[in-house]
């Protein structure tokens, strides 16, 4: 491989990039930066008005910024660098830019105003950018982080180029080498042929020139006892112009080659004069003459030239112009000597001796072996192989067929194999068979192969392989009848993981995820990665009957946290199904595994969905639900009404009413009466939750504040967040619109949210819901033990209550389990002082049971099912 092959493990600093970088990174972080690269030289300036520009320039000095830069190129593997000035508020830090194993690149020169410290009789103009010396110091960190990941990101980019770069050049190496193979033996079945010298000669020329990719061979001949020459024989490439004429009787004096020596001559390489006259004559830039000796006398000149075009010869091009030469010199004693047996055999035997192939020469009359070479004997060393080989070179059957790729079983080579009829020295018929080894070559392809099926980040399979397989699948099933299913998996909450806590956990979460799923026996090798964050497995007929078993375990593997890191990430997903007997054509999989998927997701986070018949006719009517649901909205949710469940308190055994939770039901035009669980996660998917959620807020605090004043001051309410609600900025407001416009007093408000958000972004769950707290009211963790329990949200989540999920009670009186998570997380609340409400009680045991636990509240259709909030007052005030 020539220099200009070689592999660049390195990157130049982008200048754009690295001022975009800064500029984005300046604007938001008030102080100056600039960049350096290793040499001292400006990759960016310092960027600003004039007067910044200028104030910078002349409180950091160039000597301070060299010195910053070489404290990094002198070998300190800090990534930051502190320097002193004169003046204590004006800070300056360094950064370093680091490539390839920590090489340093150059350095980000950083400079700061520390506003708290700048000395009052000091003048500075307001233009100026102020920071403090602890912001200054997390802006410094920050962009440290930036920094490596720019890097890294370009690391990696490089990486895989030169990956795909050294894949294509062992492919062309490998390629190069099986076609001079192939034109070998094509000059090799020449040697023996019978036409005159210069025809065969020609076909010689034509067939080397093309390989070697030169534009002229050609033969020159010494004319006998004067001291001319003239070309022969040529071959010029398409497009070029030929030199026969030009030398015919030329003087030897002439031509400075034919003095008897080889000569190599490439593009770059320095002429002696005489050369460069001759070489600027003819417009040669490189070209090869091989001296052809008879009786010790040069005889004739092989000439391969190349004509304008810049030539460096390799190594392969001399070996392989060396070996025309002989074979060439070989046909020219033959025709000299008239077949004299022993120097043809000589001559032949030294070439193919040398030759990088098998070579084998079989008498097929005679059924024997005349002719092997040493490679030949090493490639079937192996007895089986030798037989089985044998079988094949006495084989009339192949005698004119080319048979590709045979498989050595014994080795377990792969070998590319030409046969050809030729006349053997002694003027036999006879079968050259040349072998050679693509064993490299076959691993290749495969693996080029199987990389375009493969998805780069995962290693699963990819899209394309995906539609391909379960096409294939299909038109099996149509064939045999065989059933298949396809599942496609979402995930839940990745977007959120990736923005939350960064690609590079992402990126881990993902693998660790495939993987999970890969390793999932019955399905390894047939799970897909179809899209950023989706997944598809092939359960083939081969697998069909563990349907059920495949979907268990691809469920189980997300009841559990995923730790990256020593991280826990909660990541749920949603799946979907198809099964052959359910599809028309193997295109409309894709749409009903869609269907199934939305369907699963509808039903809240770890779901499976099967795509059934129906689901068509389920699709027809969700899109009634949601033109009827904009309408509603539109016209100012006049169609959304609030009904109210009691909730008790429990003291001393005795229950007593203390409020209710809001719950919404849709009293529609065009649907009729229409259940939550039927329209709240559609109006989250459109969008519209948020303006459904603040009417049922505003009518519920208006009802609450009713019972408030007719007597039961201590009642209150309860209102349902959406997820959704609470990532919008303007929540807290509108709970504060709420408060000021009813007169209610906030303590009786509460506000039921669920765990899901809580569990990638906590912090923004925390400061949200410290934010409602800090308005008054109070906040419930509803249907707590469902999706991602974990008794530490408790103490970490603002709450005022905790509501068990309704499962809990259904089984609390029948299942330990339900009954000791009940318990625990009862006395847990007790200890931090938290209220626990059950939900869902329907039956006086299941009352009696909790009572033992301490529970203060409970709700359920013991007490009483949703009512309308004039029912309520009937009942309640
Ligand atoms: P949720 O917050 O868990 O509400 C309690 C659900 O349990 C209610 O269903 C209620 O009717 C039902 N329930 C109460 N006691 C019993 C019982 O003893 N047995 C059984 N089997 N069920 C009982 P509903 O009203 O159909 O509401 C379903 C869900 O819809 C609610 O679950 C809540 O998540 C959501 N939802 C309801 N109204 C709103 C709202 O205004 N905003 C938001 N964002 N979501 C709401
Ligand atoms: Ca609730
Ligand atoms: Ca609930």
């Amino acid at each position: 491989m020539d220099s200009g092959n070689r592999l660049n493990f390195t990157f130049d600093l982008n200048r754009e990039e690295l001022q975009s970088l800064q500029d984005a990174f300046c604007r938001s972080n008030d102080m100056y930066m600039m960049c350096l690269g290793r040499d001292f030289e400006t990759i960016t300036s310092f960027s600003g008005s004039k007067l910044e520009e200028e104030f910078v320039l002349e409180n950091f000095s160039t000597q301070l910024r060299r010195e910053i830069l070489s404290s990094f190129t002198d070998g300190n593997p800090e990534n930051v660098i502190e320097r002193y000035g004169s003046e204590p508020y004006l800070l300056y830090r360094g950064v370093g830019i680091r490539g390839d194993q920590g090489r340093v690149l150059g350095a980000w020169i950083c400079f700061g105003i520390d506003g708290d410290k700048t000395p009052e009789d000091i003048f500075l103009s307001s233009e100026l950018k102020r920071t403090t010396a602890e912001a200054f110091d997390k802006s410094i960190s920050l962009i440290e982080t930036l920094t490596h990941y720019y890097c890294a990101e370009k690391l990696k980019a490089i990486a895989l180029k030169n990956k795909l770069k050294e894949e294509a050049d062992s492919g062309k190496e490998m390629e190069d080498r099986l076609h001079k193979n192939e034109i070998m033996t094509d000059i090799l079945q020449l040697m023996e042929s019978d036409n005159s010298f210069s025809q065969v000669s020609e076909e010689i020329l034509r067939a080397a020139g093309e390989y070697v990719d030169c534009t002229h061979t050609g033969l020159l001949q010494v004319r006998q006892g004067m001291d001319l020459a003239d070309m022969i024989c040529e071959w010029v490439a398409e497009g070029q112009e030929p030199l026969k004429d030009k030398f015919q009787g030329t003087p030897l004096v002439d031509l400075p080659f034919m003095n008897g020596k080889p000569y190599t001559i490439s593009s770059d390489t320095e002429l002696p004069e005489a050369f460069m006259i001759y070489f600027g004559k003819y417009n040669i830039s490189a070209g090869i003459f091989l001296p052809i000796n008879v009786n010790a006398m040069p005889a004739m000149y092989l000439c391969f030239l190349s004509l304008k075009k810049n030539r460096k010869w390799s190594v392969e091009d001399l070996r392989f112009t060396n070996d025309v030469k002989s074979i060439l010199h070989t046909i020219l004693v033959k025709k000299i000597t008239k077949n004299s047996l022993a120097s043809s055999y000589s001559a032949l035997d030294s070439i193919l001796q040398n030759a990088g192939y098998g070579v084998a020469v079989s008498d097929m009359e005679k059924n024997s072996l005349l002719y092997t070479n040493e490679t030949f004997e090493k490639m079937f060393s192996l007895d089986v192989d030798r037989m089985a080989i044998e079988e094949i070179l006495f084989d009339k059957k192949y005698l004119l067929n080319e048979l590709n790729g045979y498989f050595a079983n014994g080795s377990q080579k792969w070998y590319d194999i030409n046969f050809s009829n030729i006349k053997w020295v002694d003027g036999r018929e006879v079968k050259l068979t040349t072998f050679y080894d693509i064993t490299d070559l076959r691993s290749y392809q495969k693996r080029i192969e199987k990389q375009a099926c493969e998805d780069l980040l995962t290693g699963l399979l990819n899209r394309q392989t995906y539609e391909r397989d379960v096409n294939s699948e299909y038109h099996f099933y149509q064939k045999t009848g065989s059933e298949f299913a396809v599942l496609m998996i979402d995930l839940d909450d990745f977007a959120n993981i990736n923005e939350g806590s960064g690609s590079k956990v992402g990126d881990e979460l993902l693998k660790f995820i495939s993987s999970s799923i890969n390793e999932i026996s019955q399905i390894k090798g047939k799970v897909y990665r179809v899209g950023g964050d989706e997944f598809a497995v092939l359960v083939d007929h081969e697998i069909y009957k563990d349907l059920d078993l495949i979907v268990k375990r691809i469920r189980n593997l997300f009841d559990n946290p995923w730790v990256v890191d020593g991280v826990g990430y909660y990541c749920s997903m949603s799946m979907g199904g198809v099964k052959s007997s359910n599809v028309s054509d193997s295109v409309n999989i894709l749409t009903r595994l869609s269907i199934a998927l939305h369907d699963a997701k509808k039903n809240g986070k770890n779901q499976f969905m099967l795509y059934d018949e129906n689901a068509d006719v389920l699709a027809a009517k969700r899109l009634k639900i949601e033109q009827a649901m904009r309408r509603a909205v539109e016209e100012g949710c006049e169609e959304f009404e609030v009904y109210y469940q009691p909730i008790m308190e429990m003291v001393d055994g005795v229950t007593v009413c203390c409020g209710a939770e809001a719950l919404c039901r849709w009293n529609s035009k065009e649907m009729g009466f229409v259940m939550p669980d039927e329209f709240i996660a559609i109006a989250e998917q459109l969008g519209l939750i948020s303006e459904i959620g603040e009417k049922v807020l505003f009518a519920a605090a208006k009802r609450c504040k009713h019972w408030n004043d007719f007597g039961h001051p201590e009642f209150k309410v309860n209102i349902n967040l959406s997820v959704i609600q609470l990532t919008r900025t303007d929540i807290v407001d509108t709970i504060r619109d709420a408060i000021n416009f009813t007169g209610i007093n906030p303590r009786n408000l509460t506000f039921e949210v669920t765990e899901s958000l809580a569990i990638n972004d906590m912090e923004r769950m925390i400061a949200v819901l410290e934010q409602i707290r800090s308005l008054g009211c109070r906040v419930a963790l509803d249907d707590f033990g469902t999706g991602y329990s974990s008794l530490s949200y408790i103490k970490n989540l603002p709450i005022d209550t905790i509501k068990i999920d309704k499962s809990f009670i259904n089984d609390v009186t029948s299942d330990g389990f339900a009954e000791a998570f009940v318990k625990t997380v009862a006395e847990l609340a007790d200890s931090l002082d938290i209220d626990v409400c059950v939900e869902g009680v329907e039956h006086d045991n299941q009352l009696q049971m909790i009572d033992r636990f301490s529970v203060n509240l409970a709700q359920g259709f013991f007490f009483d099912r949703p009512i309308t909030g004039e029912e309520f007052e009937d009942k309640y005030i």
